[in-house]
């Protein structure tokens, strides 16, 4: 596919500023623009702000920003990228903001300035997960930001969107199933990186829920960590490090002792949840 802008081909680009992957950063490069372009096309970025984790050599801002995107806000950790950075910054004057710096430091709603934004992103193996709970764990809700358009490696993705009773089902699917909906879009293969990775990658799109099961994200994290801690035991047994009275909190749930962590749906997390809190209060029954 031709070059969408006249700034040079990525390849170029990685070797005039010697942007040699580096794996302990998790450094993958895209530079397949059809993908690119299918990933910014995907996110729905015309006229919106768009937060961008990780842009390396810049091959995904480039496509968001020729998407239409009125303002990119990218924050990179790796100082190598910035000068390639600066060039797309000068191509598109006023709409790439480049922030040098680690994405789980940073204040996002500060940065974004209140408008709501989409994320979008190749993210960095080693923190993806982190970043994506994070976001997912936002408060007050509805989050500050409108939509995530993310790339994880595929198993990663599965854990997103698995249905209860499913093997990739845990912490992860339950949190996202509760504050979100979310889909697996498409794969991307390992050849389409520069380095390419050892399996394959999906882009997962989540789009908030305005309506939520109640419950407190921190006591649904806390029932969700006791109950996928030790996911082949029964929850009268899984659930003890809770403390209290187990049988009472599952009873108060409405949830069946004998059940195991994966066949509990995400309404069943939410009351147990619920069960913590009015424990924790003293208004349990
Ligand atoms: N967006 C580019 C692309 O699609 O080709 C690069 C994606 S690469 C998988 C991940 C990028 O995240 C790298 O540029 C890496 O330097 C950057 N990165 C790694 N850890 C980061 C962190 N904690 N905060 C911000 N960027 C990070």
């Amino acid at each position: 596919m031709a070059q969408a802008d006249d700034l040079p081909p990525l390849r170029e680009v990685i070797a005039t500023h010697g942007l040699a992957a580096r794996k302990s950063l998790g450094q993958n490069f895209l530079l397949d623009l059809n993908l690119t372009g299918r990933i910014a096309r995907a996110a729905e970025v015309e006229d919106r702000v768009v937060v961008e984790v990780g842009p390396g050599p810049g091959g995904l801002t480039r496509a968001l920003l020729t998407a239409g995107a009125r303002r990119v806000i990218a924050i990179e950790r790796d100082e190598r990228c910035l000068p390639a950075l600066a060039e797309i910054a000068d191509h598109y004057p006023g709409r790439l903001q480049v922030i040098s710096g680690d994405a789980l430091a940073v204040d996002f709603p500060a940065l974004v300035g209140g408008e709501p934004a989409q994320i979008v992103a190749n993210l960095p193996y080693n923190v993806g997960t982190a970043l994506l709970v994070g976001w997912l764990e936002s408060e007050p809700w509805p989050p500050w930001w409108r939509s995530l358009t993310l790339m994880f490696q595929r198993e990663v993705a599965e854990r997103i969107v698995a249905p209860p009773g499913s093997e990739a089902y845990g912490r992860l699917g339950v949190i996202a199933g509760w504050r979100t909906e979310a889909k697996i879009l498409f794969d991307i293969s390992p050849a389409a990186f520069t380095p390419p990775p050892k399996v394959t990658s999906s882009v997962v799109r989540l789009i908030p829920r305005t309506t939520l099961l109640p419950c407190a994200a921190a006591d649904l994290s806390r029932v969700t960590a006791a109950a996928f801690g030790q996911r082949r035991k029964m929850l009268r047994s899984s659930l003890k490090s809770l403390g209290g009275d187990t049988a009472a909190l599952i009873e108060a749930a409405g949830l069946d002792p004998t059940a195991r962590a994966e066949t509990v749906p995400i309404e069943g997390f939410a009351a147990l949840a619920r069960a913590v809190a009015a424990m924790k209060a003293g208004t349990a029954p």
